[in-house]
C-alpha cells in the first residue's frame, strides 16, 4: 500500500464523453494539446508532476531568497555533495539547461558522445554543439526479458573506441534509468565496465541521473550481491564510478521544477558556472528560488528511502500485472517510473504510418479521460523523403507514466478498467493521419485527423 496518507487534496476533473470528444477534436487529436482541466487521470509524464511531502512544503518557508550565497544553496549543496560525493555543485532551472551547459563545454564539432540512449533533450544538446550522438544500447525487450535492459553495449563501445572514429569520442553518458529503453536500470557492473573503457582513454563518464534513486533501488532488487545494500549506498557507488552528473530534479528530486550539475573537475565546473551566470542566474541559485532549493534538498533525502522506493517499484509492477491480466501487451519487466504497452501488437490492422500507438492513447482518453504518452511512429518515425508513407518507429509503444506519490491504487484500477474497455474494441479502432507536424519534437504540436473508414 501507499506508504503515506493524504493531507492536502486536489479535486480531479470528470469531463463527460461529449466534453472529451470536443476537447480531443479541439486539440487536433493530439493529447499534448488537451488542457489538463479536461483530464481525469494524467499519466502523460512523471516529470515535474510529483506530490511534495509535508516536510518539503514546510521547507519552502525556510527559503533564503538572497541573491548570492543564500543559506538555501548551502543546504542544497550539502545534500547533493553528501549524496554524490562530487564537490562542485551548480543548480539550474531544469535538466536540459544542465545538459546544454555541460555538453557545450565538453563537445566540439565532429566529436562523438556515446550513450546507452541519449534522452531527446540530451541528443538535442549534443547536436547543437556540432557533435554526433551515438546510442549503443543492449536490447531491453527482445527475447528473454533482460533485468538490466538499460545497459550500455560495452562490446559496441569497445569496438567504436578501437576503430577509426575512436579518437572522436569525447564523452560517455549513462542515462540512469534508461528512460528511452522502458525505464530499465543500468547495472553497477555495466557502469564499472564503461568507467574502465573511458579511463583507459581519458574520456569523461557522466551520469544523466534524473532517476538515480530508482536505478539504485532496481540494482538492489536485480543485481547479484547487492540485496542488502541501502539504495543510498548503491547510488553513491554509481556516482563514484563517474566523473560527474547532471539531473532533472523534476524526477527523483521529487520537485516540480529544478535541475543540477555536479562535477569533480573544478576547471570544467568553473567553465560551466560562467554559462550558468549567462543563461540561468548567479551560480548559487541558477534559475531557482531559494524555496525551490530547500524543497529539492528535502526531496533528495526522501527519494532514497527504501520504503518509498519499494512502494514505487511494487506499484509499477502491480499496475503492469493488472494491465496484463486485462489482456494488454505489457513490456516486462516493468521499471519504476512507467508501464509500457506495445500497441502495435494490439492494433495489427493499423499500419505504423497511421499511428497505432496514437490511436490507442486517444481512445483511452475518449473512453475514460486518461492521458498517456505515445512513443511510437509520431515520436520516433520520420517523414519519408519521397512523400510516401512515414518511416515507422521500431515499436508502437504507449507509456503510462506514474507521477510520484500522486495517484493511489484505486486510481490505477480505474485506468486498468478503461484500458480493458479499449482493448475490447481494439478491432474497431481507426488510425490517424498527420495533417501538420514540424521539427524534431513534432509530437508536442502536431495536428492529426482520424483516418476515414473505407467500405
Ligand atoms: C527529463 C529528462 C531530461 C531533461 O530534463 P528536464 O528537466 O525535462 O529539462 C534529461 N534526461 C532524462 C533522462 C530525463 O528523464
Amino acid at each position: 500500500m501507499e506508504p503515506f496518507r493524504i493531507k492536502a487534496v486536489e479535486p480531479i476533473p470528470f469531463p463527460t464523453v461529449e466534453e472529451r470528444h470536443e476537447a480531443l477534436v479541439g486539440a487536433g487529436h493530439n493529447l499534448f494539446r488537451v488542457p489538463a482541466r479536461k483530464i481525469t487521470i494524467d499519466l502523460l509524464t512523471d516529470s515535474g508532476t510529483a506530490a511534495m511531502s509535508a516536510a518539503q512544503w514546510a521547507a519552502l518557508m525556510n527559503g533564503d531568497e538572497s541573491y548570492a550565497g543564500a543559506r538555501s544553496f548551502e543546504r542544497f549543496k550539502a545534500v547533493v555533495t553528501e549524496l554524490t560525493g562530487y564537490p562542485e555543485i551548480l543548480p539550474v532551472h531544469q535538466g536540459r539547461a544542465a545538459e546544454r551547459i555541460v555538453l557545450g563545454n565538453v563537445l566540439r564539432p565532429g566529436d562523438i558522445s556515446v550513450s546507452n540512449t541519449h534522452f531527446d533533450s540530451t541528443r538535442a544538446s549534443v547536436e547543437a554543439t556540432g557533435a554526433e550522438a551515438v546510442d549503443l544500447s543492449v536490447s531491453a525487450f527482445q527475447g528473454v526479458p533482460n533485468p538490466f535492459g538499460g545497459d550500455l553495449d560495452l562490446d559496441a563501445l569497445a569496438s567504436l573506441l578501437g576503430g577509426e572514429s575512436g579518437r572522436r569520442v569525447r564523452c560517455v553518458v549513462l542515462t540512469v534509468t534508461n528512460n528511452a529503453n522502458g525505464g530499465q536500470p543500468v547495472s553497477l557492473r555495466n557502469i564499472a565496465g564503461a568507467r574502465k573503457l573511458c579511463a583507459a582513454r581519458g574520456i569523461p563518464l557522466f551520469l544523466d541521473a534524473a532517476r538515480f534513486a530508482e536505478n539504485a533501488y532496481l540494482i538492489t532488487e536485480r543485481e547479484t550481491g547487492y540485496a542488502d545494500f541501502a539504495p543510498r549506498e548503491i547510488a553513491r557507488r554509481m556516482f563514484d564510478l563517474a566523473d560527474g552528473c547532471w539531473a532533472s530534479l523534476k524526477k527523483d528530486g521529487i520537485g516540480n521544477i529544478g535541475g543540477l550539475i555536479a562535477l569533480r573537475d573544478g576547471d570544467l565546473a568553473n567553465r560551466c558556472a560562467e554559462q550558468v551566470i549567462a543563461y540561468e542566474g548567479f551560480p548559487t541559485y541558477g534559475g531557482l528560488a531559494g524555496r525551490d532549493l530547500e524543497a529539492l534538498a528535502q526531496g533528495l533525502l526522501e527519494v532514497t528511502e527504501p520504503g518509498y522506493l519499494r512502494y514505487r517499484a511494487e506499484s509499477a509492477r502491480w499496475f503492469g500485472h493488472q494491465l496484463g491480466l486485462a489482456g494488454l501487451p505489457v513490456l516486462q519487466p516493468t521499471g519504476c517510473h512507467a508501464v509500457y504497452l506495445d500497441a502495435g501488437l494490439l492494433l495489427e490492422h493499423i499500419p505504423p504510418h497511421q499511428l497505432p500507438a496514437t490511436a490507442f492513447a486517444n481512445e483511452l482518453y475518449l473512453a475514460g479521460g486518461v492521458r498517456v504518452c505515445e512513443l511510437g511512429t509520431l515520436v520516433f518515425g520520420k517523414p519519408a523523403l519521397d512523400g510516401g508513407p512515414e518511416l515507422p518507429a521500431p515499436r508502437e509503444l504507449v507509456r503510462f507514466a506514474l507521477p510520484r506519490r500522486v495517484y493511489t491504487a484505486s486510481h490505477l484500477e480505474y485506468v486498468v478498467d478503461v484500458a480493458e474497455e479499449v482493448r475490447s474494441k481494439a478491432a474497431q479502432l481507426r488510425g490517424y493521419r498527420i495533417v501538420r507536424a514540424r521539427g524534431a519534437m513534432r509530437q508536442f504540436t502536431a495536428v492529426l485527423e482520424p483516418v476515414q473508414r473505407t467500405r
